[in-house]
Parts: structure tokens; C-alpha cells; sequence
């Protein structure tokens, strides 16, 4: 199996990178996709894609808005074309539009949040296009906004809207753009009622499963930092919801992850 977003690239897993990939692959998670943040990750990301085989996003996420936008953007083209030749790249991402955070930096002083989040999504948008690849989304609070940005740029190779928590009329709509919907450790929290309902509901074939690892560690875990491991527990709670066998799920899912992102 794959976890389609995993941050395994960050320092949180320095001390024991090695153990925990050993541990994901006699679970059968053999496969990871690292998502691309911002210019200053991108090198280390790289280079432990390249050491273990995973694969990997390139892109600036809404949290870790650059210094210079101009100089991110023309770097990020940069890097997709040096690397488009490599089958290990699989996406643009990730990149998207989070309204919490645009009001948090908005409280501090920075008003400007927002726009930028707007006008860097829009040019990822845009890279996409130019170099045929499809998208991993970041959408918090933005449904709104999103879905008619995603409608107008009719994206041919689609993509996902990683780490969903909607409802299924929203999840819906994505799909029907090309969108799939990124499945993971929220699934576990009986709070969440609409993603449960539209995860149970949404065509098996719109569904892919991932942890975020480190963050999104589920509700009553044991540990703080969330890994791939919680993928297997995401996985047994979709087949329960959807009366499926985990082995029966678990194929599909990995089909649905090759279809997108395979090329
Ligand atoms: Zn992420």
C-alpha cells in the first residue's frame, strides 16, 4: 500500500527514518509520496525520496508562503523541469488555499496572507497545466473559493484534495472536477460525522488514504507524532464503513493511487 501524503522528509524523522520504513514494509506500506512544502525543503526532500525510492511532490504549501514569491515560483519551474523525466515525480504539490491560517496571519498583521496564498495557488495551478502533472491540494476552510478556481481551470490530470474533512456534497463536486479525495486519520474520530458519512457514501474509486504524517495523529493515540503505521487503521475503519475486506479495499485504493499517479 501507499501512504499518498506523508511529510517523512521532515526532522521529526531524522532519529529513526530507517526503523520506521523497515516497520511500514512488513505492515505492507511499501510506498510513500512526500509532498513538496517550500524552496528550502525541496533539496532535502530530494535526496531522501532518492535514498529510500519514494516518490514525490514538488510545490509551496500555504503554511510555508516563501520570501520571495516571484523567486519561489521561478525556482519551482525550474525544478519541475529538471526533474519531469523522473517517474518519481508524480504531482504538483502541495499547494492550495487555507482560510484559517490567512485569518491567523491576518491577526498578527499580515494582511496580505490570503491574496498570496491565492495568487501562488493559481501559478501552481498554472505549472500543473505546463508540465502535465496532477495537483495535491491543501483546501481548509475554502470550499468556496476552490471548487470555482478547480471548475475554471478544468485541470486534465486532476489530482486530490488532501486531507478531506467535508461533507459528501462537497466531496462530490470535487470528484466530478477530477478530484479524489485524500483520506486519513481524522476518519478515526466518531466527532467526525459529515467526512465519516461522505467517506462511507463517495464512490470507492474517488478515495485514496494517507496519514500527514507527523501531524494529524488520531484522536487518542498513544503517541504525538503521527507516522505511516496509521495507515492500516484508516484502512480497517473505511473497509468497516464500507462493508469491503480490507484486502478488497486496500487493492482499490492502490489502484485508484496508480491511476492518478502514475504516468
Ligand atoms: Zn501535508
Amino acid at each position: 500500500m501507499t501512504d499518498t501524503h506523508a511529510h517523512l522528509d521532515f526532522v521529526d524523522f531524522d532519529p529513526d527514518r530507517d526503523d520506521l520504513f523497515q516497520s511500514m514494509r512488513s505492515q505492507g506500506i511499501g510506498n510513500v509520496i512526500l509532498p513538496g512544502v517550500e524552496p528550502a525543503q525541496w533539496p532535502r526532500m530530494l535526496t531522501i525520496a532518492q535514498q529510500f525510492g519514494w516518490r514525490y511532490a514538488l510545490g509551496i504549501h500555504p503554511w510555508y508562503l516563501p520570501t520571495s514569491d516571484v523567486e519561489a515560483l521561478e525556482q519551482l519551474e525550474q525544478l519541475l523541469q529538471q526533474y519531469h523525466a523522473d517517474k518519481a515525480l508524480v504531482a504538483v504539490g502541495e499547494c492550495g488555499l487555507d482560510k484559517l491560517r490567512a485569518k491567523r496571519m491576518a491577526e498578527q498583521g499580515d494582511a496580505k496572507h490570503w491574496q498570496r496564498q491565492r495568487r501562488l495557488f493559481e501559478q501552481q495551478l498554472g505549472l500543473a497545466e505546463k508540465f502535465s502533472l496532477p495537483l495535491i491540494v491543501h483546501a481548509v476552510q475554502c470550499h468556496g473559493e476552490m471548487l470555482p478556481l478547480l471548475q475554471r481551470a478544468q485541470h486534465r490530470q486532476g489530482g486530490v484534495i488532501h486531507g478531506f474533512s467535508g461533507s459528501f456534497e462537497v466531496a462530490l463536486q470535487y470528484w466530478q472536477l477530477g478530484f479524489r479525495l485524500g483520506i486519513g486519520g481524522l476518519l478515526l474520530n466518531p466527532a467526525a460525522k459529515k467526512l465519516r458519512a461522505a467517506a462511507a457514501k463517495l464512490p470507492v474509486a474517488a478515495l485514496l488514504v494517507e496519514t500527514d504524517s507527523p501531524d494529524m495523529t488520531p484522536i487518542n493515540a498513544p503517541f504525538s507524532r503521527n507516522t505511516p503505521l496509521t495507515l492500516l487503521a484508516v484502512v480497517a475503519e473505511l473497509a468497516h464503513l464500507r462493508n469491503l475486506s480490507v484486502v478488497q479495499l486496500s487493492e482499490q485504493l492502490e489502484a485508484n493511487c496508480v491511476q492518478l499517479f502514475e504516468r
